[in-house]
Order: structure tokens, then C-alpha cells, then sequence
């Protein structure tokens, strides 16, 4: 059978060694059958299997296959929207519970890294940075937004301050959050598999799911097996495809890229992020980027719509990066890849059951690493009959994008150009 490898990216090229885990062959019955090996499926299943469940994943390539092993890395609290757009979408009740949640998928990581002892390069630190005076106004009404939610790590910083840690002469400001951070995302995974198979877990490799026969006893079948379980969590994110018609309806694929310098050495490195710290800056279409463990600079942006795979992804991430850094003018690019990320029209988490076995969390609209890690939480807790957090996602209403299938790539594109003329106007 053809085996899909893993995109020639950084994270592949220095990936932790792991073992073979072969495709499922046969059937096999278990509590919990978890579609996708991304965090959302390695998180859910580390929570289950700690709390006595027997758990299988089926995963349609290798683990880490997807967005989490191609991420920007980059450990962001909260939530694509912020809590104060959910408290006027749902209400303070609800927007208390989402708002307490915020913080706790970067604490979640940080747990799993120390108890499992994985090697992920995990550093603390990450900078939210101003491009113009709207947008710092912005940071200091989130700082005081994320202290109400309690979250106190956090440290305006002025144009002297930021230029301390990041050797970059485009920012008026920015803010420092210490329980931000970055990691190899894809040895997260793979520890985090690792994890799982310690606790009893079984991964099933270059198994995709092609049915879910649904109904009070479901079974996910696969192209040689099929698994009977109690429960199924769909976690297939962007790469899910339309294996649950409602589903897609209500989320789009979008892909962003990275790129990688060769290795800059210490005394460059040093001179760009002197504490080590991630940057993103506050654009509606992003940048961001850090340093890597072996000291080159990852460097991601951009969006497209429909998640098109670009021809020459240096040809557009390199000029982004030079306008922050002109200094790297002379540095080779070693890897560049895209990924996908599922977007949804109001940039909230999908999260949900269909009939009474049938979960699901997607959608986190980029800004995943840490909501991941939590909704395999609440997931969890879900399964485990406490639904109170589960119940707060899943209250949050989703649409379709306007102009359906057809139209919803053009319309959103036009949409993102707004908002970043927008932010190149500075209004
Ligand atoms: C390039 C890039 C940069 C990003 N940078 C950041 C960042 O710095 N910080 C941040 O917070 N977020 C970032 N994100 C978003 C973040 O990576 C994602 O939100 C998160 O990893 C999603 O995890 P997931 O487990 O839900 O999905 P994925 O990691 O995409 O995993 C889904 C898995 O399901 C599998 N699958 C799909 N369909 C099937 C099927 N039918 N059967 C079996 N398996 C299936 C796929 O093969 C895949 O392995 C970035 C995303 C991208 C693409």
C-alpha cells in the first residue's frame, strides 16, 4: 500500500526517532476510536487513557502529519477571537467559563513536556508586537481583558523595550506574555504519542478513515480494518476532507507557509531575539516566527484561501522576512512548506456531538496549539460524563461561509484584503 510521508520541513528533517506503527489490518473493538493523530486526537486520547478508557487512533498518514507537525510552533493563549468577542456572542456567563479556559492549553503542554519528558525544544516567552499606535492600544485592552480572566504574566512594552528583544525597527510596542512560548511542534506530537502508547494506546499509521457507520454502536472503517467503539472523536481538522458532511459545511481549509534559514549561528541569533523569545505581530494576515533549537530562523505568514499548495513559497515568505530582518539578506532558505489550518467564519473553535457518540473539536482558525491541548481536555471530561466546559464550545453557534462551496474562497479572500489594507493604512 502507498505510504504518505511527511512534507520535507525543518521539523521532519530533526525529528526524535520513533518506531514503525503499521496500518490497522482486521477489526479491532476498543472505547474510543479518535480520528486524526494531530494534538486534538494525541491530547484527547492522553486524558482518556489517564482516566481508565481504552482508546485506538487511526490516523490517515503518520502522527504529526498535519498542522501539528508543521506549526509555527509557537505557544498563544487564548483563542483565535478573543474573550471579549465571545462575551458579546454568548454572554458573560458562558464567556467566564471560555474566559478561565483561555489560559489552561499552554499550561496542559507544559505538564505533558515535564511528566512525559518530552524533548521539544520548549522555551518560555512570546511577543505579541505593534505595528502601528491602533494596534498597541489593542495589546494594552487585551492585557487588561486576559487580567480580568486572570492571567498576570503580561508586560507592556514601549519602542525601547521591544527593540531589547527583538532586533527589529518595525514595531512601535508590543507585549511580552512569560507563559507564552515555542516548541518543536512535531516532537510534541511524537511525544505525545509516545505517551500514549506507554499508557496502552494503540496508533494506527497510513490509516485513513473512510466511513463512519454511525448509530448506537459505531464503527469507523478503514481501507484493510474497521474499529467498533462506544465513542468516536473526530479529529481531523483541515485534513478531514468530507468524511462528516455537517462538518465542512461550516469550516474552510485554509494553508499558510514557512520557511527556515540555514543555521545562523549564536552571535546572529543572539543579535535577532536576544532572550529566545516567538514573535508574532499584530496584522490580520500575520507573521511570525522564532528561533529554532539549532538556531536558524523559522519565519511563517501569509494565508490562502481553499488551502492552493503555492509553487514558490520562498518566493513569498523571504521578502516578509527580510523586511523584518534586512540583516539576513545573505542567508540561504533550507526548507519551506505549507500547512493547513481550519478556519471558521466567526474564527471560534467547532466543537461538538453528533447523535450521542460522535464527538468532535476543529476550527481553532490558526491559533491552535494550546486550544488543542485543551480541547482534548474537555473532550475528555465530556466522555467522562462532566459536559458543563464541553457544553460552553459547543454553545458557540457557527455559519456557513457566505457563497457556499463556490464562492466562499473568493469572498473570504476579499474579506482578509480589507483587513489588511486596513492594517497597512493603519485605521
Ligand atoms: C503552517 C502552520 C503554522 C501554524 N502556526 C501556529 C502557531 O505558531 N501557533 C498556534 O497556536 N497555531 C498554529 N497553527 C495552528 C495549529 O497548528 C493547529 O490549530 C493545530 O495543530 C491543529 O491540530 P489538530 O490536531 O486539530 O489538527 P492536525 O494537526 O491538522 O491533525 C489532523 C490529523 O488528522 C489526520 N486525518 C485527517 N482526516 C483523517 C481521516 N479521515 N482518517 C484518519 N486521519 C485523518 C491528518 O492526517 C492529521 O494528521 C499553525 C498551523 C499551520 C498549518
Amino acid at each position: 500500500m502507498a505510504t504518505t510521508p511527511y512534507p520535507q520541513s525543518y521539523y521532519a528533517a530533526s525529528a526524535n526517532p520513533v518506531p514503525p506503527r503499521p496500518a490497522l489490518q482486521g477489526e479491532v473493538e476498543t472505547d474510543v476510536c479518535i480520528i486524526g493523530a494531530g494534538y486534538t486526537g494525541l491530547s484527547s486520547a492522553l486524558f482518556l487513557l489517564e482516566n481508565g478508557f481504552k482508546v485506538s487512533i487511526v490516523e490517515a498518514a503518520k502522527v504529526g502529519f498535519g498542522a501539528s507537525g508543521r506549526n509555527g510552533g509557537q505557544i498563544v493563549n487564548s483563542y483565535s477571537r478573543d474573550i471579549d468577542v465571545i462575551e458579546r456572542t454568548v454572554g458573560p456567563k458562558e464567556a467566564q467559563l471560555l474566559g478561565k479556559m483561555a489560559f489552561e492549553g499552554g499550561r496542559i503542554i507544559r505538564e505533558r513536556v515535564a511528566k512525559y519528558n518530552i524533548q521539544c525544544d520548549l522555551k518560555d516567552g512570546g511577543v505579541f508586537a505593534a505595528l502601528t499606535s491602533k494596534q498597541m492600544g489593542h495589546l494594552e485592552s487585551q492585557k487588561r481583558l486576559w487580567e480580568r480572566f486572570g492571567h498576570t504574566q503580561l508586560e507592556l512594552m514601549d519602542q525601547k523595550r521591544i527593540r531589547e528583544v527583538v532586533a527589529c525597527d518595525s514595531y512601535v510596542g508590543g507585549m511580552l506574555d512569560m507563559s507564552g512560548g515555542h516548541i518543536h511542534p512535531l516532537n510534541l506530537a511524537l511525544g505525545e504519542a509516545a505517551a500514549v502508547e506507554s499508557l496502552g494506546g494503540i496508533i494506527y499509521e497510513q490509516t485513513p478513515a473512510v466511513r463512519i457507520e454511525r448509530g448506537a454502536n459505531p464503527v469507523v472503517h478503514t481501507p484493510q480494518g474497521k474499529v467498533r467503539a462506544k465513542f468516536i472523536i473526530v479529529a481531523g481538522n483541515a485534513y478531514l476532507g468530507n468524511l462528516v458532511p455537517e462538518l465542512a459545511a461550516k469550516s474552510m481549509p485554509c494553508g499558510t507557509q514557512v520557511i527556515t534559514t540555514e543555521p545562523l549561528g549564536e552571535e546572529l541569533a543572539r543579535t535577532l531575539l536576544p532572550q529566545d523569545y516567538c514573535v508574532e505581530d499584530c496584522n490580520y494576515l500575520l507573521d511570525y516566527y522564532r528561533l529554532t533549537g539549532d538556531k536558524r530562523l523559522i519565519f511563517g505568514g501569509g494565508v490562502v484561501y481553499g488551502a492552493r499548495d503555492p509553487a514558490n513559497i520562498e518566493a513569498i515568505i523571504r521578502p516578509k522576512m527580510l523586511k523584518a530582518f534586512p540583516q539576513l539578506k545573505d542567508v540561504k532558505i533550507d526548507f519551506a512548506w505549507t500547512g493547513n489550518f481550519l478556519l471558521t467564519l466567526s474564527r471560534l473553535p467547532q466543537v461538538g456531538r453528533i447523535g450521542d457518540n460522535i464527538y468532535y473539536s476543529q476550527g481553532c482558525s490558526g491559533h491552535g496549539v494550546t486550544y488543542t491541548h485543551l480541547a482534548g481536555k474537555v473532550l475528555a471530561e465530556a466522555l467522562r460524563g462532566q459536559a458543563e466546559r464541553f457544553d460552553a464550545f459547543a454553545g458557540l453557534p457557527h455559519y456557513p461561509f457566505p457563497g457556499g462551496q463556490m464562492l466562499r474562497v473568493p469572498f473570504s479572500a476579499l474579506g482578509a484584503w480589507y483587513y489588511s489594507l486596513r492594517d497597512r493604512l493603519g485605521f
